[in-house]
Parts: C-alpha cells; sequence; structure tokens
C-alpha cells in the first residue's frame, strides 16, 4: 500500500516510462504489459512497450500490439536508447532480469526507477517498487489492482479490459487451474463489467490456429508423446527439423505440454525442444510436485510449483538424456502425489 502510493506519487506528472515483460511473452506478459500501458497513456505519460523477443500471432489483436517494439539485434541502439531515457521502467511478469536476455544489461545500469509486478516464485531485488504476489495468478490481475488501489478504475475502458482479462484467462488455463480463486473471478468479472468479452477473447487466444500448427499438433500427439508410468511422467521432444517441417512460427507449441499432464495417473509433463542456440524446456505437473524446483535446479529456470521453463546449453538429446537421468532421483516424490 505504502509502495502504491509512492508509485502514484512518483506518477503525478507525466513520465517517459518504459514497460518491459519475459522473452518469448505469452498473453500474461504482452496483456498486462499493454493493459499497464494502455492507462499509463491516458494519465498523459509518454510510453513504449519493449518485449525481449517476438511473440504469438495469436496476441496480436490486443490494442496497443501495433506501438509494441519486439527486441532484435537490429533494434538494439534504438531499444539502448529507450531505455536509457526512460525516467521510469516497468518490469511485468518476470522478476529475474536474465529472463530479458539482451536487455538485462540495458535495464539493470539504467538511471529510471524500476518497478516490478510479478507473481513468480523466488524473486530477484533489482526494483525500487515492488508489487509481488505469488499467490495471483495472472500479472495481468495485480495491474489491475494496481490500478484500484490508485484509486483509477474508471480509467480502466474496453482495451486495457481485454488486455488485462487475456492475461488472467490463459494464466489460469481459461479458469481450470489449481490458481484459480474467488479472487480471480471477481476481477474477471469486474473485468467484463468494464468492457472485456469473453467469448471474444476465448476465441482470439484459443481458436486461432493455422493448420500447420494443428498438423504439428496431431504430430506431436501420434508421433512424439513419450509415457513413462514408472515415473508418472510423459514428455514430448522437438528437433529443429521437425519444427520447419511443420513451418513452426512463434506460439506454435504453446500449451503442447498440458496434453501429457491430461493422461489419466500423469503427475509432471515436459516439452523439450530446439530454439535457436539453446535447448527450451517447459514442465507442468500435478499438486505438490515443484516443477519450478525442478527447473532451477537443473535447467537455469524457474517459474511456478506448477508451471515452469527452463534452458539448456547441451544439444537437444543430451538434454533429454540429462531430464531422464533425473527421473529416478524424483520417482518417490512423483509417485506420493495423489
Ligand atoms: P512456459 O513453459 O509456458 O514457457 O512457462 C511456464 C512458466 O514458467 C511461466 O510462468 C513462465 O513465465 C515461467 N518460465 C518459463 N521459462 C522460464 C525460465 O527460463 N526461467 C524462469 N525463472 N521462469 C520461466
Ligand atoms: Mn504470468
Amino acid at each position: 500500500m505504502e509502495q502504491a502510493q509512492a508509485l502514484k506519487a512518483f506518477l503525478d506528472q507525466p513520465r517517459r516510462i518504459v514497460v518491459t515483460t519475459h522473452h518469448k511473452p505469452d498473453a500474461d506478459a504482452l496483456g498486462s504489459s499493454l493493459g499497464l500501458a494502455g492507462y499509463l497513456k491516458k494519465k498523459g505519460h509518454q510510453v513504449q512497450v519493449i518485449t525481449p523477443s517476438d511473440y504469438p500471432n495469436f496476441l496480436s489483436w490486443m490494442p496497443g500490439n501495433e506501438e509494441v517494439i519486439a527486441y532484435e539485434p537490429a533494434k538494439a541502439a534504438l531499444v539502448a536508447n529507450k531505455i536509457k531515457e526512460a525516467e521510469i521502467i516497468f518490469c511485468l511478469d518476470f522478476s529475474a532480469l536474465s529472463r530479458i536476455y539482451d536487455m538485462a544489461d540495458m535495464v539493470r545500469q539504467a538511471s529510471a526507477k524500476k518497478v516490478m509486478i510479478d507473481h513468480h516464485l523466488e524473486p530477484e531485488d533489482f526494483a525500487e517498487f515492488v508489487q509481488w504476489n505469488v499467490n495471483a495468478a495472472s500479472t495481468a490481475q495485480l495491474v489491475y489492482q494496481l490500478i484500484i488501489e490508485f484509486g483509477e478504475r474508471a480509467i480502466i475502458d474496453t482495451d486495457i479490459a481485454s488486455c488485462l482479462y487475456a492475461g488472467l484467462m490463459t494464466d489460469t488455463g481459461g479458469f481450470r487451474h489449481s490458481n484459480t480463486h474467488h479472487e480471480e473471478f471477481l476481477i474477471a468479472s469486474d473485468l467484463v463489467s468494464l468492457g472485456a468479452n469473453p467469448s471474444r477473447i476465448s476465441k482470439l487466444v484459443y481458436e486461432t490456429n493455422t493448420l500447420e500448427r494443428l498438423r504439428l499438433t496431431g504430430f506431436v500427439l501420434s508421433e512424439k508423446l513419450v509415457v513413462l508410468p514408472e515415473y508418472k511422467t510423459a514428455y514430448i521432444t522437438l528437433t529443429d527439423e521437425e519444427l520447419r517441417r511443420f513451418s513452426s512460427q512463434t506460439g506454435d507449441t504453446e500449451g503442447l505440454v498440458n496434453y501429457g499432464l491430461s493422461i489419466q495417473g500423469i503427475k509432471m509433463a515436459a516439452f523439450i525442444y530446439k530454439r535457436k542456440e539453446d535447448v527450451k524446456l517447459s514442465f507442468r505437473s500435478l499438486g505438490s510436485f515443484s516443477v519450478s524446483d525442478l527447473s532451477r535446479a537443473h535447467f537455469e529456470g524457474g517459474g511456478h510449483k506448477n508451471a515452469a521453463g527452463g534452458q539448456s546449453k547441451l544439444s537437444l538429446e543430451e538434454t533429454i538424456q540429462k531430464f531422464l537421468k533425473l527421473l529416478p532421483t524424483y520417482k518417490e516424490q512423483l509417485n506420493a502425489i495423489d
């Protein structure tokens, strides 16, 4: 509360603001950023949203998308300049600067005040203002709560509400995951009363496929899903050749990991695939088993207890072998979950 009021006081005059979020933004990362940016713009600030990479096409409907700068090496000077000039930088949906890759040093060294709004486990300490709540299902709802704490609900219009609703909807898995509480429904309900359209947003995010993406899903389910009953684990791997074969675009693999977890009796699912120079891992689990701990301990990653990610500098095959060799260590824990 005190922090929120200090932040509000800082925002009492027009500021040059950068809003950023994690690499390969998902709907919560982008939705919370564009929702906040929409609010700040209406307050008269000069706002630039910068993402550390591109993001899926199914998010490009979000109001404000056309003004986003998606970092790529060719834009390094432009991005460095925006960050250097900013008076305040909002860091949304991540809490370790390593998650913004090439932009990490720029933000670390910037003279701007830094704000972290996030819900991931074990945050780093790099921001002056922190709105962090690990019990919140989404960063989007933390942005909503901040605007409410500022006493400015009336500023939330249909565009802002839609971006925030999209973040809340996806980070709860469409209001299905165990992070969906009474509070999440109350906030979703208020966002709908402020103009968010649930069926439209769900259609835009969940049911806007390319044929190639559906074919890739079919291939994964029929050929690439491996089940290890002994470890209550299912995993999927994809090589760069396989991704190319299906003309895979950013976002096409999102959600694949959940198929493994939907199999009866499975408590942990992994998805391991080649992404540019390194190998990316996605983990999901049920109940007490923390994939965030697993990912932090072995794959330079982290996230939430039941949804986490990480990476590996080993080859794809070596990473898969590393993952498989770890399973006996976790066998007892995995078999203890009811
Ligand atoms: P996903 O598997 O969908 O990429 O990520 C699942 C969750 O883990 C998300 O909340 C995401 O922000 C987080 N996450 C993904 N990759 C990483 C990572 O490399 N490090 C950390 N700390 N969190 C990650
Ligand atoms: Mn999130």
